[in-house]
């Protein structure tokens, strides 16, 4: 099998974690997800690529809450050998002085016209290695700051040691975040000058060929958000590999930045949206930073009400997501039916699994997303009083969904503070909140709410994409103008801002939240007839769903990126 993705020299895609399906845990959120559509768009697109990840066997976690409205997390392992087929070849990587060896699976990704992508998952967990190091490749974003570093040690170093055993000729390498840049490293080191040839004071490296082969996508527009490692630290792992002095010219003269390393190191950088590549410029002096404005995958995101109605109007849109654009001409009626049968499934999931009985002519507000401060998953309860009274006069229901990281214990209090707020408004609104989200959660409470919202704290939100997978389901977004929202947003059309201010500021946003809901989206969900709403969420599917594609995404990451 593996044998069929070696002729051809490929765009190797790099990620920390992947979203390939929901039974394998692999991934945490949004980053995740987006490299599990980029490589189902790749798939689809038949494009030439191979994706490294790590197998993480012991998953993220699995969520619960408890009654008081406390995360509790449970391991969430998974038997690779069940999806995956093992590898014969195993490589080393240096650590601590010793070698880790590393072997790992092949997951192949099918597209649904019959394109395959090989995914390769790094996994530790060998006979070969120690009890700790067989660890290594177990919990996804688990451990110490030494873990984590071992873990970019496997996935950077080990995953251009693994495609270059299995056989693999890589045209470029695609960094999607910072976590893989040491993979640069290992690259230099095969593009050392001869020793006998550098000067005292030249540069050892070819580190121009370097640049041309990488690509690096960031996705985080605050300092502190980047991976950052004392060099006291990677020196102890990394002694005899690489000189820290010399990395300290590429990532930085206090502690190693990956996301320094990863930007020193590529010719192509990119931010997941304008509004990011912009912050990422200012964070970043010096570097040039391109926009290739984030997409999610047209079939893996749109509920099969939706399918089999733009397979009937619009055949031929799952590959060119573009033909979305004249969905206007599908007859209403047929729309809001495919709503309300995304909706009714919904309402079903969860009556299930919350015994929280919600209404089907009532609109369902949704939030679901990672549970952390700058989405502000609690700004729409800041004021009680003012949301009890717009439901007593216009009846709203929300349906809130979110994992909290285990370290993040302010997001962990943000779950706490939810289930409080959804005690006090007991009786008043009908609220649900379900436990464990996940992609297949994501696919049900996207689609059967009707609208979709979102509230970070600009400009935090580097692109977001909850709301564009909405979209595809004819659910307009009520968002802060931030990440994507920036270049989807026409007001009234594919959906509405919350406040227009360049700067968040919580009361201000919350005020604003709370007039658009009472004077503009509640008003407009009740007038009769119904085709005003409807209106809008055409306008979601035409001028948002249309563009927000994966395949979008990935048509210029080909033109730009990979072919230059
Ligand atoms: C799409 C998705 C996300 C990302 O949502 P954002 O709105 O970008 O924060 C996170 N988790 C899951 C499971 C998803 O499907």
């Amino acid at each position: 099998m593996l044998e069929d993705f070696l002729p051809a020299p490929r765009i190797a895609y790099f990620s920390m974690e992947i979203a390939l399906r929901a039974e394998i845990p692999s991934y945490s959120g949004g980053l995740g997800v987006l490299a599990g559509d980029t490589m189902r768009t790749a798939a689809d697109l038949e494009l030439p690529m191979v994706a490294v990840s790590l197998v993480s066997r012991r998953g993220y976690f699995r969520q619960a809450i408890d009654a008081q409205g406390r995360q509790v997390e449970h391991p969430d392992p998974w038997q690779p050998e069940r999806f995956a087929t093992p590898l014969e070849a195993k490589i080393t990587v240096p650590c601590e002085g010793r070698r880790i060896w590393v072997g790992g699976w092949l997951y192949v990704l099918e597209a649904h016209p019959g394109g395959r992508q090989p995914v390769i998952l790094l996994d530790t967990d060998l006979e070969e290695n120690s009890a700790p190091d067989r660890e290594i490749t177990h919990h996804l974003y688990g451990g110490d700051d030494a873990y984590r570093l071992k873990q970019e040690i496997v996935l950077g170093i080990g995953g251009v040691r693994m495609l270059q055993a299995l056989g693999f000729e890589v045209s470029h390498y695609h960094m999607n975040e910072g976590h893989s840049a040491l993979l640069t490293l290992e690259l230099l080191r095969r593009n050392a000058y001869p020793a006998d040839a550098v000067a005292p004071g030249e540069p050892q490296y070819d580190v121009p060929r370097v640049r041309e082969a990488c690509n690096f996508t960031t996705h985080t527009p605050v300092e502190a958000g980047h991976d950052k490692f004392s060099y006291g630290l990677v020196a102890g792992m990394l002694d005899g590999y690489f000189d820290v002095s010399i990395l300290k010219a590429f990532a930085g003269q206090d502690r190693l930045n990956m996301t320094r390393l990863a930007l020193s190191l590529s010719d192509y950088v990119n931010g997941v949206a304008r509004r990011h590549a912009e912050t990422s410029r200012r964070l970043f002096p010096g570097y040039r930073v391109r926009a290739i404005t984030n997409g999610v995958h047209s079939l893996a995101w749109t509920s099969p009400g939706f399918v089999a109605l733009y397979d009937k109007y619009l055949p031929g849109w799952c590959h060119e997501p573009e033909l979305l654009a004249r969905a206007d001409r599908v007859p209403d009626d047929a729309v809001w039916a495919a709503h309300v049968e995304a909706k009714n499934k919904l309402i079903a999931l969860v009556k299930d699994r919350t015994g929280v009985s919600l209404r089907p002519d009532v609109p369902i507000l949704g939030f679901a997303r990672r549970m952390t401060g700058y989405k502000r998953p609690d700004l729409l309860f800041s004021d009680l009083q003012r949301l009890k009274a717009i439901a007593a006069r216009l009846p709203l229901q929300i349906v809130l969904a979110g994992k909290a990281h285990p370290c993040d214990e302010a997001g962990k209090r943000l779950i706490e503070a939810l289930h409080a707020r959804m005690r006090d408004l007991d009786g008043s609104i009908a609220i649900a909140y379900l436990q464990n989200y996940d992609m297949a959660l994501a696919r049900t409470i996207v689609a059967g709410a009707d609208v979709w919202l979102n509230t970070p704290l600009r400009p935090l939100e580097a692109s977001g994409t909850s709301g564009m997978k909405a979209a595809f389901n004819g659910v307009p977004s009520l968002s802060v103008l931030d990440g994507w929202w920036i270049e989807g947003c026409i007001e009234g059309v594919t959906g509405w801002a919350v406040g227009d201010a360049e700067v968040s500021r919580n009361d201000d946003d919350a005020i604003a939240l709370y007039h658009k809901l009472e004077e503009v989206v509640l008003p407009l969900y009740r007038r009769q007839p119904r085709s005003d709403w409807i209106a809008v969420m055409k306008g979601a599917i035409c001028k948002n769903a249309s563009y927000f594609s994966s395949h979008r995404m990935m048509r210029r990451y080909v033109t730009e990126a990979y072919i230059r």
